[in-house]
């Protein structure tokens, strides 16, 4: 295992926005950085910035000791990284894919690493290609937290926040996807509200203050929800579940009475009544959660 690593040059491979946004960082910081992407064409503005264009992955992985790795899934890492001239030129290098993928598929690219002889480090980003370079970015990793620190220096030119969550090498990748979770059925509960909205004659700006003022109430409703799943009791004192079905099957009858597909309310519905079913309908919605994890 290297111990000194050679942290003044870095390569990306990939060169999606993300790619191209991760290698704008490192040639911002002074690194010295070889840019590759499957399709050609795509390293130009890098390149005037003063990033080496490598002809090929393996040329490009053999350009710096640290690899960093970034496409659309580890599908795509998988086809870069795994045909043997590259796999040969990665040999004793070291590998972090930012690439987002499952905690199963990292596990996967870290004993696959394992076997040739590459050090690997998972990363998830969860912010936008804006904030890459700047305080607002937030980068979060998982696996041999020696290594982590190792590579923080050079890491640092990404900018913002970026934490190491564990050494268990799916974690950076299960944190995602629980965030993800959220962000995605509420950007799908939001998409909803303004297809009914529209439909009773209110237009998204109207409703957007008090939209943003639902969004404001979640911050708390999420501290006292994590206090009560630690402590497995779920207050439902101000808002028991018996009471808050009946606020859903509303909205489930306001949009099928307008035609709109009312799918994603009617499974919040089914998980709360199947909560209330097995005696826990004087609790706060939160149950769910638990009530899920025990199919
Ligand atoms: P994409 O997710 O669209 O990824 C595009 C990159 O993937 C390109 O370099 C593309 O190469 C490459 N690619 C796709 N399929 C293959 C393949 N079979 N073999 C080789 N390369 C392939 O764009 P982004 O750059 O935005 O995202 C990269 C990663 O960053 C994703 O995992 C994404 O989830 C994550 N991310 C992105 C954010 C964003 O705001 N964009 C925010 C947070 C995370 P080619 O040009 O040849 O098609």
């Amino acid at each position: 295992m290297s111990e000194n690593l050679d942290q003044s040059a870095v390569t990306v491979l990939g060169l999606g926005p993300m790619g191209r946004a991760l290698a704008g960082a490192f040639l911002d910081a002074g690194l010295r950085t070889t840019v590759w992407n499957r399709t050609p064409g795509r390293d130009g503005e890098l390149a005037a910035r003063g990033a080496a264009a490598a002809g090929s992955a393996e040329e490009a992985a053999a350009a710096a000791e640290l690899i960093v790795v970034c496409v659309v899934n580890d599908d795509a890492v998988d086809a870069i990284v795994r045909r043997p001239e590259v796999a040969d030129a990665l040999r004793g290098r070291t590998v972090v894919n930012l690439t987002a993928d499952t905690p199963g598929r990292a596990r996967e690219s870290a004993r696959w690493a394992a076997e040739q002889g590459i050090r690997y480090l998972d990363g998830a980003i969860m912010t936008p290609t804006t904030s890459i370079g700047t305080p607002a970015a937030v980068i979060n990793y998982a696996g041999p937290a020696e290594l982590h620190q190792e590579l923080r220096p050079t890491l640092a030119a990404l900018g913002g926040t970026q934490t190491h969550l564990g050494e268990e090498v799916g974690r950076a990748a299960a944190y995602e996807i629980a965030l993800l979770d959220i962000f995605w059925t509420a950007m799908a509960g939001y998409a909803h509200a303004l297809a009914i909205a529209r439909a009773e004659g209110i237009g998204a700006r109207e409703l957007l203050p008090f939209a943003k003022g639902i969004g404001a109430i979640l911050p708390p409703l999420f501290e006292q929800g994590a206090a009560d799943l630690d402590g497995g009791a779920f207050s439902g004192a101000g808002n028991p579940m018996t009471s808050a079905v009946s606020s859903m099957a509303h909205v489930v009858h306001v949009s099928e009475e307008h035609g709109i597909d009312a799918g994603v309310m009617r499974a919040a519905e089914a998980m709360a009544r199947r909560a209330i079913e097995l005696g826990h309908g004087a609790d706060g919605f939160l149950r769910t959660a638990e009530v899920l994890g025990h199919r």
